[in-house]
């Protein structure tokens, strides 16, 4: 198959990378469970971007605030009442859509037919609709679009409604005393609810930020390639507090800073974009996304909006509790205007798998064949070198055991003394490992290794006492 997300899912699942949630059960839909490469790479993404925040900045700061909120969180954040997605149902197959997305994919197929005028029409018409919450003429523009369902291939749509996309559950043992509460849809409202908290509490000083890592979770109406779009997710959420007035320079300071992370570790420029918003959510004075080119196109990875000060003062008005800041250096007393960076640690890991999986032909003549490996950038790569005895004898795995074990608590490390070296490469080279350590006859000579890199497959030898150094070295971002 030469679909290249169903290659990259495929590669997931067989090398330990991406498993779908109760696969014995035949699954549960746009859940998934990370195998042993997948945990180490996603941890590695998560503490490259919890460094680069805490202590890159020093004012930032982190925290880890809980999942469930007191329920008038949601309703002073809008997300009761607004956080919805409109969806429509195919009375054939029982299908359920986005309505939105029913109508992006229309555009997309007329942007492909080179009919651009088509497509962006379409899309300005969706937009004016949706905003002003005109469902019956959402509906009436799929219709007239002649936009069919493609597993009935019916046109026969019900009415669209708007579905909240909270998951909602009760607290408290007996009926009578339990009480409803949602699963939070985003890490941001455990920062803004702590603002003070933090801020008094670590003596912080405007500007100053607050980083978090955390689970969310979304009742995503079409969820759909692979861990773009889960139902439960990670986000990596900063929240940068600002004078007022002051929002739209910091806002294009972290859009600049954001991308800069991506290509630091390893994104090309040209698989990256801006997209800036025009249509602003109520709460923001500006918005973008850094886009990546997934196999599908590019698509979002993550945001970097201007949200004023509607999240601090929503709390304000629904607490009753002051969340101002004094200013010393102007005298002033405000409610701090806030500019975020929000990324999904499961789109990133499915951008920088995405990105790392090369297909190459390799060799000469008769001998030419695929070679197929992960190209992460080594601070990523969930196994940073294996260590291999040329055979199993003569000492040789033992020398590399006393190898193995001096290194193994600074880097995560592979022992293999199986096959012949040729396949130990190429596994290797499946989930990703920029460097394999070989050690042979010679090495109980003179203490020496080969080391294998993995993008060129050249080898060097180097001695063992530069082998920590050579690791600490290579796997840094
Ligand atoms: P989309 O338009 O793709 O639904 P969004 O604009 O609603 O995303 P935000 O609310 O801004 O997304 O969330 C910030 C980030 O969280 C996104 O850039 C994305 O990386 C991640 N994210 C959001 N929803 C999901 C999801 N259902 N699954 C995985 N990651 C998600």
């Amino acid at each position: 198959d030469n679909n290249p997300l169903k290659k990259i899912i495929a590669h997931a699942k067989e090398y330990g990378f991406v498993y779908q949630s109760s696969e014995i059960y035949d699954g549960l839909q746009a859940v998934y469970d990370y195998g042993p490469y997948g945990a180490e790479l996603k941890k590695n993404l998560k503490d490259l971007w919890w460094t680069s925040m805490t202590r890159l900045n020093d004012n930032i700061v982190g925290i880890d605030a809980s999942i469930f909120m007191h329920p008038l969180v949601w309703k002073a954040s809008g997300h009761v009442d607004g956080f919805n997605d409109p969806m429509i149902d195919n009375k054939d197959s029982k299908k359920r859509y986005r309505a939105d997305v029913l109508l992006e994919d229309k555009a997309a197929e007329y942007e492909k037919a080179g009919e651009q005028d088509k497509a962006d029409a379409l899309l300005k018409e969706m937009g004016r609709l949706l905003e002003a919450e005109e469902l019956d003429a959402v509906r009436e523009l799929i219709v007239s679009e002649g936009i069919v369902c493609p597993i009935s291939g019916t046109g026969n749509w019900t009415e669209v409604r708007q579905f909240n996309l909270m998951f909602s559950t009760q607290v408290g043992s007996v009926a009578e005393d339990a009480s409803e509460i949602y699963l939070r849809p985003e890490t941001a409202q455990g920062i803004f609810v702590n603002f003070l908290n933090v801020q008094k509490t670590a003596r912080m000083k405007i500007p100053f930020g607050i980083a978090q890592i955390g689970k969310a979770f979304r009742n995503e109406i079409v969820a759909r390639q692979f861990i773009f779009r889960m139902r439960e997710f990670e986000q990596m959420e900063m929240q940068f507090f600002v004078r007022p007035g002051e929002e739209l320079k910091w806002f294009e300071a972290w859009k600049e800073s954001r991308m800069k992370w991506h290509k630091v570790l390893g994104i090309p420029e040209d698989k990256l974009r801006f997209h800036d918003h025009e249509k602003l959510a109520h709460y923001a004075n500006a918005a973008a996304d850094i886009e990546y080119d997934f196999p599908f196109g590019f698509k979002e990875v993550e945001g970097i909006h201007s949200r004023t000060d509607f999240d601090l003062t929503q709390h304000q008005a629904l607490s009753k509790k002051k969340q101002q800041y004094f200013d010393t250096e102007i005298n002033k007393n405000y409610v701090p205007y806030v500019v975020e960076t929000s990324i999904g640690a499961d789109r990133l890991f499915l951008m920088t798998l995405a990105n790392a999986l090369v297909e190459e032909e390799v060799g000469e003549g008769d001998k030419k064949k695929m070679r197929t490996y992960l190209k992460f950038h080594p601070a990523l790569a969930p196994v940073k070198a294996a260590i291999f005895p040329l055979t199993r004898k003569d000492g040789l795995p033992e020398k590399a055991k006393e190898i193995f074990n001096s290194l193994n608590f600074d880097f995560n490390l592979i022992y293999e003394d199986k096959q012949a070296i040729g396949k130990r490469y190429t596994r290797q080279d499946l989930i990703g490992t920029p460097f394999c350590i070989a050690v042979d006859h010679q090495t109980l000579e003179d203490d020496t290794v080969t080391i294998r890199h993995r993008d060129t497959m050249e080898q060097e030898r180097i001695h063992i006492s530069g082998l920590h150094g050579f690791l600490a070295k290579s796997c840094s971002a």
